[in-house]
């Protein structure tokens, strides 16, 4: 046996590479890594793919000797990185762009490296402290108070699923209720809200969709009156969704008004503040978002408005003591996790026991660049919108969308008298953009039009990203003219 043990540590010992090994494989991992940032000033936004080339990587060897350092880098440089669309990019003005903060990244390394237990307090307390203190921070920024909490999760649709099983909890629902249970949303409320009703086991309870005025933003007096009538009609009003910038449109909500219905009603009232939220750093933000702090809970994306890597949104409750009544647990082996902290950890009040230490990722950038930077950045985006809004409207045969709230602008090219013919163009439009990639826009619908959106929410885009847009705008939509 001592033989064997022996060969095996000999064997095993290989998964702690040596100084010398570890820094060949850092050396790599950080050239690779600068020449990555360096070169996105003129990278592409989008890079077309054929599957066949993607499909490739599936059958990458997985083999029992392992190969070297270098070789396993080329094949994420030269495979895995490059197809599709460049997050990285500030020239990608599609869906919500994230950030990509390069100090972030550090604190992701640092946080592997140490791989402090982020769920317990009794295990890792400075992780757990971190994270509590970005929470504490949140709250701050919300005007929140002392009795909220909440905790870094995955993303937008992981922290809302975890709010909506809150509000159930708090609201007493159980089984027999669901069909009767009335939560009220608009049509720009993000398909995540309807997906965690359904994982949350209540598909079944009433969707009110209320309606939006000109500007997709929901109509108060509409949302009374739909909870007045199930109130007579018998049904249990139960939770309204309000958008703090919805993802298509950028609407925001007026979420004061509708605080005053919710407390009026006895209904919880939460806000999806994923895209929108850090515009509360800015003052028309602050102004715009007036309310937030009446929610009951209230989910924002660090990885949007904050720019940090994909992988971090954030849940804040302002009675923590209800998440932690919907994640309550007994556990012999946990017992001697049970310290008085003075905070929640974690495993408390989410889903998730081992977790990713987040807090470092997003500690790092505010402890490093402070609040102005990041501020700067947010009004700048603002800004942006706003400018690029007012130079497409001086553009021919150019029609834009409702004026932008946040930072999504919208618009379409309508060159032709019949509206079908122009959907057409736009599409081929769009088809020649992706080809070309330096710019990325997506796509969506105004009652039943094809419209381009352009959302500004990269820490990377500034003036002359927002001008390349428009002169490859002009470029391509000449180009296509010419080729019919
Ligand atoms: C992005 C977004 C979500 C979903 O968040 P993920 O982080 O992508 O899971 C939910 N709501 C809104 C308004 C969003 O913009």
């Amino acid at each position: 046996m001592e033989n064997r043990l022996v060969q095996l540590e000999k064997l095993s010992r290989q998964l702690e590479p040596l100084r010398d090994e570890r820094e060949l494989l850092q050396k790599l991992a950080v050239q690779y890594s600068n020449q990555f940032l360096d070169e996105q000033q003129d990278a592409p936004a989008y890079t077309p793919f054929t599957k066949n080339v993607v499909n490739t990587l599936l059958e990458d060897p997985i083999t029992e000797a392992g190969v070297l350092p270098g070789e396993a880098l080329k094949i994420f440089g030269d495979q895995v990185v490059p197809p599709g669309l460049n997050l990285t990019s500030g020239r990608h003005f599609g869906y919500i762009p994230g950030g990509g903060l390069s100090v972030a990244a550090i604190g992701d390394y640092l946080a592997a490296v140490t791989n402090r237990y982020a769920g317990v307090y009794s295990s890792s307390p400075g992780a757990v402290a971190l994270e509590t203190r970005m929470i504490y921070w949140l709250a701050e920024l919300f005007g929140y108070p002392e009795t909220s909490g909440g905790y870094l999760a995955s993303g937008g649709s992981h922290a809302n699923l975890t709010a909506i099983v809150a509000a159930r909890d708090s609201k007493k629902l159980k089984a027999a209720d669901f069909s009767k249970a009335v939560v009220y949303i608009t049509a720009q409320t993000h398909h995540c809200v309807a997906r965690a009703l359904n994982i949350a086991g209540m598909s079944e309870c009433v969707h009110r969709y209320i309606p939006m005025d000109d500007q997709f933003r929901m109509v108060p007096e509409k949302l009374d009156e739909a909870i007045s009538e199930d109130l007579n009609g018998g049904l249990i009003p139960w939770l309204i969704v309000a958008s703090a910038g919805s993802t298509d449109a950028g609407a925001v909500d007026p979420l004061a008004d509708i605080a005053v219905i919710a407390r009026k009603h006895g209904l919880w009232f939460h806000v999806d503040a994923a895209y929108g939220g850090f515009f509360m750093l800015t003052e028309k933000g602050k102004r715009m978002l007036k309310g937030i702090e009446e929610s009951d809970s209230l989910v924002v994306d660090p990885h949007k408005g904050l720019f940090l890597p994909y992988g971090t949104g954030a849940l804040l409750v302002k009675e923590a003591k209800k998440i932690a009544f919907s994640h309550r647990f007994e556990a012999s082996y946990m017992n001697d996790t049970k310290v008085d902290s003075g905070m929640y950890s974690p495993a408390e009040i989410s889903p998730e026991l081992s977790k990713h230490f987040r807090a470092v990722r997003m500690w790092l950038p505010l402890k490093i660049h402070g609040i102005t930077a990041l501020r700067a950045a947010l009004e700048e985006k603002l800004l942006l919108a706003k400018y690029l809004s007012e130079k497409l409207e001086e553009m021919d045969q150019i029609e834009t969308g409702p004026a932008p709230q946040l930072s999504v602008v919208m618009f379409r090219w309508t060159p032709d008298p019949d509206e079908i013919v122009n959907d057409e163009l736009n599409r081929s439009l769009h088809k020649l953009l992706l080809e070309d990639g330096r710019i990325f826009l997506s796509t969506t619908q105004i009652g039943g039009r094809f419209f381009f959106r352009a959302a500004i929410l990269s820490a990377r885009t500034h003036l002359s990203e927002v001008d390349t847009l428009l002169s490859v705008l002009r470029e391509k939509k000449e180009e296509l003219l010419k080729s019919l």
